[in-house]
């Protein structure tokens, strides 16, 4: 017999092995990396622009000529960025908890704080990982669901009873904005660790930097892979009260940050002038691409992000999930990926379109307008 379809037959009984959580669960999906030259991707809210010069220049020298400091483990603390980090939110160091990638710290909030009986909780649409991770941990997960409009509901997520509760700010897929007043309102009230994961924070007008000083269960959660341009090497952190830190720190891998992603992370955060002047071209190049995709008539939601939902209409006015899916898959054709996510009723007739190059978002605009062109007559 072939061995391929007897590995494949005999999976069910290894499952059987398995916990059952794990069993039943289905694995986080990412956004598709494609394989290959020529592609516009504007799929998963990576940044366009490459990290600064100084990052570059800081892996040279991690590396070194021969590559032998990678023989040595790194800093099993990343103690040196920790440091840094402090110093950039005006906190000690024991206020920092830096992570392989945001989804590290946010994997490491759900071990350490949700279980049986330790329900998690998001609002619904946001990261679809978080549901992932609390399947993982065999913890109910509570949804607090937004409407149309993406308002953030206080009283709702306040009274959900989650023992911890997962708050995208602004908010993934649609962008939306939360005012930090409204997440204090909620920080007073809810009673369990409020996560608030702003990896797309600092393309937003305001964020919730200092709730974290104010309210002991409030956790920030932040990452490199969107303004500092850093997806490709992992680097994301917590800010939180020293108890909480301390408690992540139990949790994690002994060295969760290789040498090169500390190097880099701690390169691009002494480049705030280069941070700050990338973060600007993306905010315009978002403005340009809402007022786009308006003029053509399309609903867009107003964006806090890198990111842009929009509902797209046919040149006849026609929009809905199959209109979605076919400018998604028409894009495709033309080697420009977005994103669809046409499972939730208040994502499946738009597509969300991350920020790219004024060159990109040219492109873009030209495959639409060829799109919404009516067929020539036979
Ligand atoms: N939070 C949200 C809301 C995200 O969209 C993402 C990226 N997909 C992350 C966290 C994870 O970011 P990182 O690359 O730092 O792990």
């Amino acid at each position: 017999m072939n061995p391929l379809v007897a590995s494949v037959a005999s999976v069910p009984t290894l499952a059987k092995l398995a916990n059952a959580n794990v069993a039943e669960m289905h694995a986080y999906t990412p956004g598709e990396q494609p394989q290959g030259a020529g592609w516009i991707k504007l799929n998963t809210n990576e940044n366009p622009y490459p990290p600064s010069p100084r990052v570059v220049a800081a892996l040279k020298k991690e590396i070194g000529k021969d590559g032998g400091r990678l023989r040595l483990y790194p800093n099993p603390t990343s103690s040196a960025l920790r440091e840094a980090l402090a110093k950039l939110h005006g906190v000690p160091a024991d206020w920092i908890l830096a992570g392989n990638g945001s989804d590290d710290v946010l994997n490491l909030l759900m071990r350490v704080f949700a279980g049986p009986g330790r329900p998690a909780g998001m609002t619904t649409p946001s990261y679809s990982l978080y549901p992932v991770l609390a399947k993982l941990q065999n913890a109910d997960l509570i949804e607090a669901p937004f409407e149309k409009d993406f308002r953030l509901d206080v009283a709702r997520i306040a009274s959900c009873g989650a023992n911890i509760f997962f708050l995208t700010s602004p908010n993934a897929p649609s962008g939306a904005g939360f005012a930090t007043r409204d997440i204090a309102r909620l920080a007073r009230i809810f009673s369990g660790i409020l996560v608030v994961d702003e990896a797309y924070a600092p393309f937003a007008n305001e964020n919730a930097a200092e709730l974290p000083k104010k309210f002991p269960r409030v956790v920030l959660a932040r990452s490199f892979s969107k303004a500092y341009s850093l997806a490709g090497v992992r680097v994301g952190y917590a800010v939180a009260q020293p108890e909480i830190i301390a408690l992540l720190d139990r949790a994690r891998d002994s060295y969760n940050l290789d040498r090169l992603a500390q190097a880099a992370a701690l390169a691009a955060i002494k480049d705030l002038a280069y941070y700050d002047g990338t973060i600007a071209r993306v905010v315009k190049t978002r403005t340009a691409f809402l007022r786009k995709a308006r003029s053509l008539g399309w609903f867009a939601h107003p964006s806090q992000a890198n990111f842009v939902l929009v509902e797209p209409a046919t040149a006849r006015g026609e929009t809905g999930p199959a209109v979605a899916e076919s400018l998604f898959n028409y894009l495709k054709s033309r080697k420009i990926l977005v994103r669809y996510f046409g499972k939730h009723p208040l994502t499946r007739a738009a597509l969300r379109v991350s920020i790219g190059t004024d060159e990109e978002m040219a492109a873009l605009a030209a495959a639409l307008d060829s799109w919404l062109k009516p067929a020539p007559p036979r």
